[in-house]
């Protein structure tokens, strides 16, 4: 049964034969609650107390006129009742807002209920529309104040009512009938017939249709927006009306252009960057085995750039590499690509050289003259005549190109030639090269199959103090090749390193040094200052992860870090030497130490070393091997145990093969050495054999 409103009626009737009266024809009105009051000043306090549903009230109350409560009278209806002859007072009643009047008789009274009843419903009616005019205006203020386009259309396409961002996108003005005017009409033609045959067909069977369209505005403006279609229908399914949403999506769309671009070209010379090379690299051996016509990439690095950035700036820098760029779009057609492979080097791919592969050979031969000609152009940077050349490494796009990744690095290897042979030249991508990128590779996918399948080992080599005893030992590589057997580092680690693989393998190479350590510290072999030296490489160590792996290794073990040390070589810094020092610092915060590497070798001063966080240094075998009969390396190998001892850096001299060497050595004030002369790299076996009878098994 639903459920009835229940009404709470508040009667005031001083008459106590029309109050019972009254009372009776309510008795029948289960969802009515009559409460009875006989004074003016009674009914105005419960009415504050608890508005009523409905008063009922006669006109003549003992302390005053029963219209009085009129003025109180807004959340609810009045009846007023009057007697016989006092119409008059009835109808000012009426007009001051009672809802209706009875003229008190036996009848009226006794039908008062079904009055009561109808009024209410009036009232209610008459509440209902006025909240939903309200509700109305409010939906209607939030339409035209929205900055979407929002329309209403009938069925024909014309427009019902369209808000005030949609008069102002489209150029309506506001007197114009809009009764006259179809969307449709604002559109591109191309969208105008795409709503058409798919926007109300959608949008009639499924209830909705959404795309991007465009509209031309009344000034001329496109206006790209994200447009919904909905269809609306009555209670009987019958489609009614449409309406429309469209927001003006122009910014929306040109920030996604910027994050396009920023992804595909390079911001400083507007170049194509890496990605889009390699995308337009895979279309052009596609291209090349449609058309089986030969096209050309050019590896383009620019010689000693490094000297421009070091003694102009990187800024005049930057205008070089501009200027660069602009003067090779200059040299190709449409259709080739110039692109930034980033720092000094760019890529040129010229399509469509020739059918035949000579002339196609020497046309690229002809256009990479002509860019090394341009390139070497002077170039005026803030009042300064600058010369650049530029070492160009060519490979020949043919219909056996296998993929834009390969030729790119054919190229590369052409362009070291070129630099290997002097700079400032060509050179093509040849066969020899070929078969030297090919055992590369082959070697690469080895080295993959060694990770995979653990063929890497560690061995390790002591190091010793004055009294030759053991106080650390280097982890050093090994490949153990199921055919080659064990294979030593240098055979490998170029192909790790220009691979990427060394991060992985380097990886490898830490987790298991910490094991091997957690092992000998498990079984007390080794002391509490025992340095564990771990080399690092240079794209192992420039790799974003580095620390953070680190941390995450030495976490998972118990070897305190104290006890690593890292060795470095200068060409893991001078690359980028205020990060790799940021980056050292950061290490070394947490307790690790830094060893830099063959020392002497490098470009580094001894007086450089004062701003690197390192604490020790590794004198490079080469002078250790000549030191007892090269006066220039006992001289160098002096200086450099002076100055460190100066600088406070520990030095250890490796390759020590000899017991002269040792002596001549411990003469300098060196602390620390490691060589053959004490043990070569052990196997962890031996090694461990070793620290337990401090004794070399060999
Ligand atoms: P390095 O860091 O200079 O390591 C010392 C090299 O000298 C080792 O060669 C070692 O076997 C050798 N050596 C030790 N004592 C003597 C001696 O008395 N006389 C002579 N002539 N040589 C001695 P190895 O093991 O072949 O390693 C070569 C290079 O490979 C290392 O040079 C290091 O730069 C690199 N390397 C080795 N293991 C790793 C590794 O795990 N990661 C990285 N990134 N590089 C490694
Ligand atoms: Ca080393
Ligand atoms: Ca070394």
């Amino acid at each position: 049964m639903p459920v009835q409103p229940e009404y709470n009626i508040l009667l005031v009737e001083d008459d106590p034969d029309h109050a019972t009266l009254i009372n009776r024809a309510f008795e029948t009105e289960a969802h009515c609650r009559l409460v009875i009051t006989t004074s003016l000043a009674q009914a105005k306090s419960l009415i504050n107390h608890t508005p009523p549903d409905l008063v009922i009230t006669d006109i003549r109350l003992p302390d005053g006129q029963g219209t009085e409560l009129l003025a109180s009278a807004t959340g609810f209806p009045t009846i007023v009742m009057t007697s016989h002859g006092d119409e008059k007072v009835a109808v000012s009643a009426i007009k001051s807002g009672a809802a209706e009047y009875i003229v008190k008789t036996q009848e009226s009274l006794a039908s008062l209920p079904r009055t009561a009843n109808r009024v209410m419903r009036e009232w209610r009616l008459v509440i209902d529309q006025k909240l939903a005019r309200e509700r109305q205006q409010r939906l209607t203020a939030i339409l035209e104040a929205t900055p979407d386009l929002i329309c209403i259309a009938n069925l024909d396409g014309f427009l019902t009512y369209i808000n005030q961002s949609g008069r102002n996108l489209l150029g309506i003005g506001k007197n114009e009938d809009i009764r006259r005017i179809r969307l449709a009409d604002f559109h591109s033609p191309a969208d105008g017939q795409k709503i058409l045959s798919e926007g109300i067909p959608q949008a009639i069977r499924e209830g909705m249709w959404t795309d991007e369209t465009t509209f031309m505005s009344l000034n001329g403006d496109k206006v790209l927006t994200s447009q919904v279609l909905i269809s609306h229908r009555n209670n009987l399914g019958e489609i009614e009306f449409f309406s429309t949403i469209a927001r003006d999506i122009r910014h929306l769309r040109a920030a996604e252009e910027r994050v396009q671009f920023l992804a595909y070209y390079d911001t400083l010379t507007g170049l194509p960057n890496r990605n889009e090379l390699a995308k337009r690299l895979d279309m052009e051996v596609v291209r090349v085995r449609r058309n089986q016509s030969f096209g050309a990439l050019f590896f383009i690095d620019l010689d000693n750039f490094k000297n421009i950035n070091d003694s102009l700036g990187h800024p005049a820098g930057d205008l070089v590499l501009q200027e660069i760029a602009q003067r090779l779009k200059g040299q190709v057609r449409g259709d080739d690509t110039v692109a930034r492979l980033g720092g000094d080097e760019f890529i040129v791919i010229l399509s469509s050289l020739s059918r035949d592969g000579r002339q196609a050979i020497s046309r690229a031969r002809e256009i990479a003259n002509k860019i090394r000609d341009t390139i070497s152009m002077e170039c005026r940077i803030h009042e300064t005549d600058l010369r650049v050349t530029a070492s160009i490494g060519i490979s020949m796009i043919s219909e056996e190109a296998t993929s834009g990744h390969d030729l790119l690095r054919f190229a590369d290897t052409a362009m070291y030639e070129a630099k290997r042979e002097g700079r400032n030249r060509l050179e093509f991508f040849s066969e020899s090269m070929s078969s030297e990128v090919t055992r590369q590779l082959e070697l690469e996918n080895q080295l993959h199959r060694a990770l995979k399948e653990d063929q890497f080992r560690l061995h390790y080599q002591p190091l010793v103090n004055t009294a030759m005893e053991i106080i650390g030992a280097e982890a050093l590589i090994r490949w153990e090749n199921p055919e080659l057997g064990l294979v030593a580092p240098a055979e490998f680690l170029d192909v790790l390193e220009s691979s990427g693989q060394i991060v992985d393998v380097g990886g490898w190479v830490i987790e298991t040094a910490l094991k091997q350590m957690t092992l000998w510290m498990e079984q007390g072999l080794v002391a509490e200052d025992f340095m564990l030296c771990i080399n690092i490489s240079p794209r192992q160590f420039r790799d974003a992860q580095f620390a953070e792996n680190i941390h995450g290794q030495l976490a998972r073990v118990n070897v305190p870090s104290q006890n690593i040390m890292m060795e470095v070589t200068e060409h893991n810094i001078i690359h980028n030497l205020d990060d790799a020092i940021l980056r050292m610092k950061e290490l070394n915060h947490s307790g690790i130490s830094f060893s830099l590497d063959d020392f002497g070798t490098g470009y580094s001063s001894l007086a450089h070393l004062k701003n690197l966080p390192v604490n020790h240094i590794k004198i490079d075998r080469s002078f250790v091997r000549d030191i007892c009969d090269d006066p220039g390396d006992q001289a160098m190998v002096a200086s450099i145990l002076a100055l460190s001892k100066h600088l406070g850096l520990e030095v250890v001299a490796e390759g020590v093969e000899a017991l002269d060497q040792f002596h001549l050595l411990k003469q300098y004030g060196c602390k620390i050495y490691q060589g053959y002369y004490f043990s070569a790299p052990l196997s962890p076996d031996k090694m461990t054999r070793y620290l337990e009878t401090k004794l070399p098994s060999e």
